[in-house]
């Protein structure tokens, strides 16, 4: 069954992103979710050449684990535009605020795993997500790493 969403109540809630349908059926204990960016062509991010010197260079689909939905895992491919700069001739891909292409998840799903490792195992963590345990470890050693660095709250 495929379920048509609208912009005003989209099921990722995600910036940038539009979700166009979800697959529920394929696997028992995973959702899809298939998006696309919605972001409009901007300047060159490498020599900032003006818009108009952009133009389209074709699309990209990317796959981002995010936060499970109804206790199932969640899978987002995310299909975006690829742009090329007509003045120095570097292409890009669609940055989307809310995803992390070095873990290949959503930032939110970063967040939710490294919380969760400091009371469960990073096994059971990459179990739950479907994500494997070598990337929950990095992405809570980011996280603890980044926790340590910033200041202690103040306690009244
Ligand atoms: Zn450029």
């Amino acid at each position: 069954m495929n379920i048509r969403t609208y912009p005003q109540q989209d099921i990722l809630g995600l910036k940038g992103l539009v979700t166009d349908r979800v697959d529920r059926d394929s696997f028992p204990d995973e959702t899809f979710v298939y998006a696309r960016s919605t972001l409009e062509r901007g300047s060159c991010p490498h020599c900032n050449a003006d818009r108009n010197l952009v133009i389209g260079h074709g699309r990209d689909e990317g796959r981002f684990k995010d936060v499970t939905l109804h206790g199932r895992k969640v899978t987002i491919i995310a299909d975006r535009a690829r742009h090329r700069c007509t003045r120095c001739g570097r292409t890009w891909t669609d940055q989307i605020p809310g995803l992390r292409h070095r873990s290949g998840m959503t930032m939110r799903l970063e967040d939710h795993i490294s919380e969760r490792c400091f009371v469960d195992s990073f096994m059971n963590v990459a179990r739950t997500h479907g994500i494997d345990e070598g990337t929950v470890r990095n992405v809570f050693e980011r996280y603890a790493a980044a926790k340590e660095a910033s200041p202690r709250p103040r306690t009244p």
